[in-house]
């Protein structure tokens, strides 16, 4: 199931465009313009991550990311129009993960969304057919029973999984997972999926990685 993003934005400019790219990347979008809409709706849609305005018509960015981290582990990016270094502290103290200042490439934007739904898995457990990765637990299942990966293994099947049914470069593969400092032609992503593949068989599943001759690898979306 594609990952839910939720975003509180009063400039509907910003936020057609936001929604337009992100349901591109493969996102599910829901928008609203004002901090009270907004946090009611991260309460009750439970959104993998949330993209805040800081200048919002009643509640702040930062007010809504404070009283969001009183509860819940959802990731939040905060987009400002100020850049200097006091409001960037104050919108982690109040519990951003990350924040851009406007106006802002939108490749970065996405680019940072990735790494945070990454990096907390969104909270819930993805689940993808027969296949679920628990992020906060480290986890991998086959139906019942559990795939026990390495943690390069966990992070790679990890990254296949945030968009199912998307094929990843194997440059692109090892950008997000190794950081790119692989030597050139190693073939370290193909062993990885080897050996992922190989322990998902054990467990009972068959085809779930796909590869992309001369291109690399998809999950089954
Ligand atoms: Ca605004």
């Amino acid at each position: 199931m594609s990952k839910h993003v939720l975003i509180v934005e009063d400039d509907t400019d910003i936020s057609r465009l936001l929604r337009l790219e992100l349901e591109e990347a493969g996102y599910r979008v829901s928008c609203f313009d004002t901090g009270m809409r907004g946090l009611a709706a991260i309460r009750q849609e439970r959104p993998d991550l949330v993209i805040l305005d800081l200048g919002l018509p009643d509640l702040s960015g930062a007010e809504i990311a404070r009283r969001v981290r009183h509860t819940d582990p959802t990731p939040i990016v905060i987009l400002t129009a100020r850049d200097d270094v006091e409001t960037k502290v104050a919108m982690l103290n109040a519990g951003a993960d990350d924040y851009l200042a406007k106006p802002f490439h939108m490749e970065e934007l996405l680019a940072r969304v990735g790494v945070q739904l990454r990096k907390h898995g969104g909270g819930q457990p993805t689940r993808i057919g027969d296949l679920l990765i628990d992020a906060l637990r480290r986890q991998v299942f086959w139906g019942e029973a559990e795939v026990r990966l390495s943690p390069r293994e966990f992070e790679l099947l990890q990254y296949l999984a945030s968009q199912p049914g998307r094929v990843y470069g194997r440059e692109e593969i090892e950008r997000s997972v190794w950081g790119g400092d692989l030597p050139l032609a190693s073939n370290v992503v193909d062993v990885h999926v080897a050996n992922i593949r190989a322990k998902l068989r054990e467990a009972g599943g068959f085809g779930v990685i796909r590869t992309v001759r001369g291109v690399g690898y998809a999950i089954k979306g």
